[in-house]
């Protein structure tokens, strides 16, 4: 029996001890429990280049605990991520830090300034698309801006234009105008009108007697056009006069028989107007002053004398230096005065002729002063032979 008490009452104590560990411990859980830091917070935060953020903004929730350090404003000046430590003291005095991660982005495409909604040039120019267009990003960058577009100034039209910039962190901002090429019109340079050369009696500087009549001048009987003399814009002979034709059929026969190939007058008369329009062109293609070089200006051409033509030749470059120098050309300046031509513009004679160069431009002379001018082949000029100038006045 008693044994069995004793039994009893192990087991009771035992219990009671079970119970009190139980109820000890549950109320320690507890009151640990009630005064546990509890912490939830983010560990690493991403924000926008200039934003303003307070690091304390990572930490979501702080019970039984307080944030000790200071909550300071996040440098976001700076791109990158950085690393900012929380100090947290919790109820039972210990101090805890967690790290936030912070990374600054930048997430804003840069600004484009100065993209007009049109621009318009004229065909054949060159234009600068980034003038005046530059770029801004929010860090500061320094930002290139590209132009793209499948665009052709040399032919007019419409085409969409899209400026392009983009910055270190890969944001793209892109702006669309529009290119307006326009035609080139054909800017008629007004041409002052040749003066018509008044009514005169004159003796050259080489003792030759020259006449103004009508416009038109004769110097020791022969009409003159240069840049110093012109013709007035009713001159018109209608053509090659029939003493040019006949002499330049003879000479293109006999050019044949020496063994050349084809040959013929390409650019023979040209009237007034004609010169005109031609004059006008290469100004508005080259500029006043170039043109001047190659071309004359209305009423200065010889072209309207009816005595003048350029000729082509078969196979070779035709009203263009590459002829210079080939085997017709140098046939040509050698034979042409046996038929009253002359070699009008000779090479290195520019500063008396007023023109350039051109080895396929003769001009009917008659043989007498053709075989004077020919000189054995080093061709004198007209001007020179003559002691007349060939410049504008005006
Ligand atoms: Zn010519």
């Amino acid at each position: 029996m008693k044994k069995r008490n004793k039994k009893r009452i192990n087991k009771k104590n035992c219990l009671v001890l079970i119970l009190s560990i139980v109820v000890i411990s549950g109320l320690g859980l507890l009151f640990y429990n009630l005064f546990k830091l509890n912490l939830s917070y983010e560990g690493e935060v991403t924000i926008s280049y200039g934003e303003a953020y307070k690091i304390n903004d990572a930490i979501k929730k702080v019970k039984n605990g307080d944030i000790v350090s200071d909550n300071i404003d996040v440098d976001t000046s700076k791109l990158g991520s950085q690393e900012i430590p929380v100090l947290i003291k919790d109820k039972f005095g210990k101090t805890h830090e967690v790290k936030i991660k912070v990374n600054v982005v930048d997430e804003e495409g840069p600004v484009i300034h100065g993209v007009k909604d049109s621009i318009e040039v004229v065909e054949g120019s060159n234009v600068d698309l980034l003038s005046g267009i530059s770029a801004q990003d929010n860090s500061l960058e320094e930002i290139e801006v590209k132009v793209e577009g499948d665009y052709d100034t040399s032919k007019p039209g419409e085409y969409t234009i899209i400026y392009k910039a983009s910055d270190s962190s890969g944001n793209e901002t892109s702006k669309e105008s529009k290119l307006v090429v326009k035609e080139k019109k054909i800017d008629y340079y007004a041409a002052p009108s040749a003066p018509v050369m008044p009514d005169k009696t004159f003796t050259t500087c080489k003792g030759f007697s020259g006449v103004t009549k009508n416009g038109v001048t004769y110097i020791d009987g022969y009409l003159v056009a240069n840049k110093t003399y012109s013709l007035p814009s009713s001159y018109n002979p209608g053509g090659l006069t029939s003493e040019t034709r006949d002499a330049a059929d003879k000479m293109f026969a006999a050019a044949i028989a020496d063994g050349m190939p084809n040959m013929w007058a390409q650019s023979g008369f040209r009237s007034f107007s004609t010169q005109s329009s031609l004059y006008n062109n290469y100004v508005a293609r080259d500029g006043k002053a170039a043109a001047d070089t190659y071309s004359a200006r209305p009423g200065h051409s010889e072209h309207q004398t009816g005595l003048a033509f350029d000729v082509c030749v078969t196979g070779y470059a035709c009203i263009s230096s590459g002829f210079n120098g080939t085997a017709p050309a140098n046939w040509l300046s050698k034979n042409a005065y046996k038929y009253g031509f002359i070699l009008r513009y000779p090479s290195g004679k520019s500063n008396e002729t007023g023109y350039m160069y051109e080895s396929w431009h003769f001009r009917y002379v008659g043989t007498d002063l053709a075989s004077k001018l020919y000189n054995n082949g080093d061709w004198i000029t007209m001007e020179s032979y003559f002691g007349i100038t060939s410049e504008y006045n005006y």
